[in-house]
């Protein structure tokens, strides 16, 4: 692994993607990139600047102008806007109602998978998104599409929401997953699907760490397989 891994986790919302990758990036003591961050700190930036996010042109011209970073470290949610740790408020439901509408500008995706791609250079990393595997990075070395069906996802959604002191809603957080799934999925730009060559893992029957265990095997195959 002298040059390191590229490893790709895509798949929809609320499969806990985050805190698998986040939990195989530190196995593997790896960089971990989350690039729905990214996203997110965009669509708030847009909401500041109090223009509509579903207006394409508008969101389009602005986007440049954001200035955003985020952190590798996967024991740590480091969110930037200018200055700003907007790590927390990047997950409110402002944000998480309007991303799908910024993420689907096209100008927006140019701009974050250059980004993107920068970022994942230099090492093993864990990579985080929605189109890594078909787009960012199509020469990943792992990739995973990871899923669960909507009614699961919907209820760990719902469980942090509740750990989180939030009202306890589960109609209505399956209901944001298949709005979330269908935005996502019919985009017409990177729509959400697994690449030609993902591993595709349903994670419904298992816990977090069983999943995490699962793709170390997945990477030190391929890394068996590289060397
Ligand atoms: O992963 P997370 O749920 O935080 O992502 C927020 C949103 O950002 C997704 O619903 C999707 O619209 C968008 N996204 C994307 N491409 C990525 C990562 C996220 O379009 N690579």
């Amino acid at each position: 692994m002298s040059d390191g891994l590229t490893i790709a986790i895509d798949g929809p919302a609320g499969t806990g993607k985050s805190s698998v990758s986040r939990g195989l990036a530190r196995a593997l003591h790896a960089r971990y990139l989350n690039t729905g961050a990214m996203y997110r700190i965009v669509t708030l930036a847009v909401l500041r600047a109090g223009i509509d996010p579903e207006n394409a042109d508008a969101v389009a011209a602005f986007a440049p102008t954001v200035d955003l970073a985020v952190g590798f470290d996967p024991d740590e949610d480091s969110a930037f806007l200018a200055v700003e740790d907007v790590s927390v408020e990047i997950r409110g439901d402002a944000v998480t109602k309007a991303v799908s509408a910024v993420s689907a500008v096209p100008a927006v995706r140019t701009m974050l998978v250059r980004r993107q791609r920068e970022l994942a250079e230099g090492g093993t990393v864990v990579v985080e998104g929605r189109d890594i595997g078909t787009v960012v990075l199509p020469d990943a070395d792992v990739k995973v599409f990871l899923t669960a069906s909507p009614e699961e996802r919907a209820r760990r959604r719902n469980d942090q929401n509740t750990e989180a002191g939030l009202a306890d809603d589960y109609d209505a957080v399956l209901a944001d997953v298949h709005r979330r799934d269908h935005l996502d999925s019919t985009r017409a730009v990177s729509p959400l699907r697994a690449a030609d060559d993902a591993i595709v893992v349903d994670s419904s029957d298992w816990t977090q760490s069983q999943t995490i265990a699962h793709l170390i095997d997945l990477v030190e195959q391929r890394a068996g397989a590289t060397r």
